[in-house]
């Protein structure tokens, strides 16, 4: 990857940096300039200059998916280089509006949530996030909305391989030339990235279905060419399809294990089941507990494995 470097941003979140990769054939090209940080734009502008460039030289940015961690920073990017910007057409209102969609979700979420058993209060802390976070990410105008299929030529050609699951209008690149994949949050080398619930991409009263669509988007990425994978967090992915993988076998296992739990409860609600899973969960961490085990229940039904019944407002699952 003698034209490709890898600029490790620094984050204000637990995941720790994010990759950022710059391409230099055809112009600078970024994929996820990183957070809305004061921090993370003089590493990035450091980091561009110990390869010879400025932020004022960007010419593209492309967006893997979604999440503040990878967008936050490109609007200021764009503002300082005219950088054009280049996104899934699923991640673009998103982008455009992040604190819309923010709000949108959480008016959807607190009373699903309720209906899975949570507790109206830990539900309401649940959608909410702290004010700050807010600051990490400005929105974002797409210049190029990528459909599924596309190739974007950099210099060289990038495929555009649609991965939803992890967040609506998630992709990766693929690079052909050397069977290169740069898979964003997509796969990971040490982390089984989370499925998170979301707005289904252009509603405001549907949810995403997000595991089964992530495992559907793990096969998609194991039917291309890519065998070493540039991911949005850690090391490089050596052997990409053994990771996928692992991934799919671990999301198994925990499927047979909620079936267990299921049939040995009798009839839980979702939140039963994330707290006999992971006992102790702090409130904020409820969203990404219950998107887990949501997801798992989804695949069930959709084996038709369980029976969902709905009594008082409140869903619970038994097993078929
Ligand atoms: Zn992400
Ligand atoms: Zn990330």
């Amino acid at each position: 990857m003698d034209d490709v470097y890898q600029l490790e941003i620094p984050t204000p979140f637990d995941v720790g940096r994010v990759n950022c990769y710059g391409f230099t054939q055809g112009g600078l090209t970024l994929i996820d300039p990183g957070p809305s940080t004061e921090q993370a734009y003089e590493e990035l502008s450091a980091g561009l200059e110990a390869h010879g460039s400025t932020v004022a030289d960007v010419d593209r940015i492309l967006i893997t998916h979604p999440h503040m961690d990878h967008f936050g920073l490109a609007s200021r990017i764009v503002d300082e280089s005219g950088a054009r910007t280049v996104a899934h057409r699923d991640a673009t209102k998103i982008l455009t509006d992040p604190v819309a969609h923010f709000e949108q979700e959480q008016t959807f979420f607190r009373p699903f949530l309720q209906a899975m058993g949570v507790p109206e209060q830990t539900a309401q802390t649940a959608v909410g996030l702290p004010e700050a976070y807010t600051d990490y990410q400005e929105a974002l105008a797409i210049d190029r909305e990528l459909s599924d299929g596309d190739s974007i030529d950099i210099g060289v050609d990038l495929q555009t391989v649609p991965t939803p699951g992890h967040a609506p209008g998630s992709v990766c690149f693929i690079r052909e030339t050397d069977a290169v994949a740069f898979t964003g949050d997509h796969v990971l080398a040490d982390i089984s990235p989370n499925p998170l619930l979301t707005l289904a991409p252009g509603t405001e009263d549907e949810r995403t279905r997000s595991l089964p669509t992530y495992l559907d988007s793990l096969n998609r990425i194991r039917e291309t060419p890519a065998e070493i994978g540039h991911a949005g967090h850690g090391p490089v992915i050596s052997d990409l399809d053994s990771r996928v993988q692992e991934i799919i076998d671990h999301h198994q296992q925990r499927k047979e294990r909620i079936a267990n739990l299921i049939e040995e409860m009798g009839s839980p609600t979702a939140y039963d089941i994330m707290q006999e899973m992971f006992p102790d969960l702090p409130a904020t961490e409820t969203f990404p507990g219950m998107s887990e085990v949501i997801g798992h229940l989804d695949l069930l039904e959709d084996e038709d494995r369980v029976d969902i019944r709905e009594r008082d407002g409140v869903r619970k699952y038994t097993i078929d």
